[in-house]
């Protein structure tokens, strides 16, 4: 058990879950930093550790409810009450809508839209007793705009904005206050494989040139836009669509 208040970051193991853990340990908060992949986890909870932050590991695949519940459980045996929720992981996907088979369909669904549900529901009964807590998922740009190939991806996106709104309106007379961040083009392992793989239409830096600040989104950017929502002045914000993305999209 900590004074500090807890915050589960999912995804927290690579790109913009990296950064938001950091931040958020940064930031003060106990930092459970979720992830499938543990030993990518527990680097990054070494590293806000080596700079003076309270951080964990877990492992976790949050499409499984019974993983969530477990991991979730061993979070408040470290850290008590989870008080913060980042519904960050997710994975990207890229076919012709005629062939998005239906397990493709399911998994995306499970990881990007059930994965939040089932981390959500663990989480926010902590938030209702405590009469206070911060829940902020990372969407996508993609949402905003439609992208070609990419129907299964972008259906989950708009169904976790749509969460995000419902429950704003539900959690909000408890304390609780409910954003989603849709970032667009950051620089991340998720990006470089979409570059490498061709689906971009273009490289990193051609689209940088494209983008009204001339450059790709970092990791940090989303980070300070969460710890924000996630902060104390950011109480009266909640249902929000809190675009970053260079300009991209408004
Ligand atoms: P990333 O570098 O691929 O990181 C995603 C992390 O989530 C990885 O560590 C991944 O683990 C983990 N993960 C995947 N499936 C999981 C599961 N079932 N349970 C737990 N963890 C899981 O991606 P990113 O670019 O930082 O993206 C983070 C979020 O931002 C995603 O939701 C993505 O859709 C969204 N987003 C990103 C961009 C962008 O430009 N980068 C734009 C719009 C939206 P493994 O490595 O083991 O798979």
């Amino acid at each position: 058990m900590t004074e500090r208040r807890t915050a589960v970051v999912t995804g927290g193991g690579s790109g913009i879950g990296r950064a938001i853990s950091l931040r958020l340990a940064e930031d003060g908060f106990a930092t459970a930093v979720l992830d499938l992949n543990e030993e990518a986890a527990q680097v990054v909870a070494e590293e806000a550790r080596q700079k003076g932050g309270e951080a964990t590991a877990f492992a976790v695949d949050v499409s499984d409810r019974a993983k969530v519940d477990a991991a979730l459980e061993k979070v408040r045996e470290t850290y008590g009450p989870i008080l913060v929720l980042v519904n960050n992981a997710g994975i990207t996907g890229f076919k012709e809508f005629l062939k998005i088979t239906d397990p493709v369909w399911d998994r995306i669904v499970a990881v990007n839209l059930s994965g939040p549900l089932y981390c959500t529901q663990n989480a926010v009964p902590d938030m209702i007793e405590a009469g206070w807590g911060r829940i902020v998922n990372i969407s996508s740009s993609s949402a905003q705009s439609g992208q070609q190939y990419m129907v299964h991806y972008v259906s989950t996106k708009a169904g976790l904005i749509g969460m995000t709104k419902s429950l704003a309106l539900e959690l909000g007379p408890k304390g609780i206050t409910v954003n989603t961040i849709p970032p667009g083009f950051v620089d991340t392992p998720m990006l470089r494989a979409s570059e490498e793989r061709g689906l971009l239409g273009g490289s990193v830096d051609k689209h940088a040139d494209l983008t009204p600040v001339r450059r790709p989104g970092k990791p940090e950017d989303i980070a300070a836009a969460a710890s924000f929502l996630i902060s104390e002045e950011a109480g009266y914000i909640t249902g929000q669509v809190i675009g970053v993305n260079g300009g991209r999209n408004t």
